[in-house]
């Protein structure tokens, strides 16, 4: 719950307020962009939220904030099925991050063989009531050793099996399949793991009929530069080891959605997304 008696003074004057235990993980800005603004430190409340939708978006941001700092006095009711929120097709975003993983997002994926969870929230019954009601969590596909969350808790709830890259196994010791090297793997029909050795050693992207690419920390949409990024200042194993993958990734998948653990998820059309991935790791290649 936040904690009006710790509402940031940089808030834009209403009910609606971020506390100062906010860790600036930026979930908020990149799901509610038009109401939540960063101030260097940490986010705020940059505009008021006017009317029912505005408000319902404010409350996504709430629920899905790791540290629950975002709040509104006087206090009102949380509308409840916020999450999963639906995103395309059969991909849902299941909110409730975590602070263990710096607010990743994770995902819900439906799928006739079994669920997909892309990374993992916090555990909460707000989650798994839905959860229930949508067929579970078959598989629980960790991209890298920081968006591991509370998959040790969803996998024993669910009996899922839990993948994740050798290199990064230290994170998810519990996980019951294991990546090795650089090659493609398919995990069940039209999934795919694609190891992209860079943000951490072992990090992977998940593909998903062609369609729908779970980046993690190697790929995501900037809503402020308007293009494909990665993260040059959170590059934690090696930044030409990154550049090379994400070369490798635009040489052999086919995507047209970019949906990261940290930042904004975008839908673009495949050919423009094979050339903005290109030219990305044009750029990449020139800060290397
Ligand atoms: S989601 Fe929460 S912790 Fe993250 S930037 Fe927003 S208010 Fe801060």
């Amino acid at each position: 719950m936040a904690r009006i008696d710790q509402r940031d003074a940089r808030n834009a004057d209403g009910a609606w307020f971020v506390d100062t235990r906010c860790i600036d993980c930026g979930t908020c800005r990149e799901l509610v962009p038009e109401l939540f603004a960063d101030v260097g430190d940490q986010s705020v409340v940059a505009v008021q939220p006017a009317g029912p939708e505005a408000e319902r978006r404010a409350w996504l941001a709430a629920e899905a904030c790791p540290t629950q700092s975002i709040g509104r006095s006087p206090r009102t009711p949380r509308p409840s099925g916020l999450y999963p929120l639906a995103v395309d097709g059969p991909v849902f975003d299941l909110g409730h991050t975590s602070e263990a993983s710096f607010g990743a997002t994770s995902y819900l994926v439906l799928r006739p063989d079994g669920n997909l969870m892309v990374d993992a929230p916090r555990f909460t019954r707000s989650l798994t009531r839905p959860l229930d009601a949508m067929g579970g969590v078959t598989h629980i596909l960790l991209t890298h050793r920081d968006d591991v969350a509370d998959a040790r808790r969803w996998a024993e709830h669910y009996g899922a099996r839990v993948w994740i890259h050798h290199a990064d196994r230290r994170a998810a010791p519990f996980a019951t399949d294991v990546l090795h090297g650089r090659e493609p793997v398919a995990i069940t029909a039209g999934v795919v793991a694609i190891p992209v050795p860079g943000h951490t050693e072992g990090s992977v992207v998940f593909a998903v009929d062609d369609t729908w690419l779970f980046t993690g920390d190697s790929l995501a949409w900037s809503l402020r530069a308007q293009d494909l990024v990665a993260f040059r200042g959170a590059c934690w194993y090696s930044w030409e080891e990154q550049t090379r993958s994400l070369g490798r990734l635009a040489e052999t998948a086919n995507f047209s959605w970019v949906l990261p653990g940290h930042g904004a998820r975008v839908r673009l059309d495949p050919e423009h997304a094979h050339r903005r991935l290109l030219a990305l790791v044009g750029r990449m290649r020139a800060v290397a």
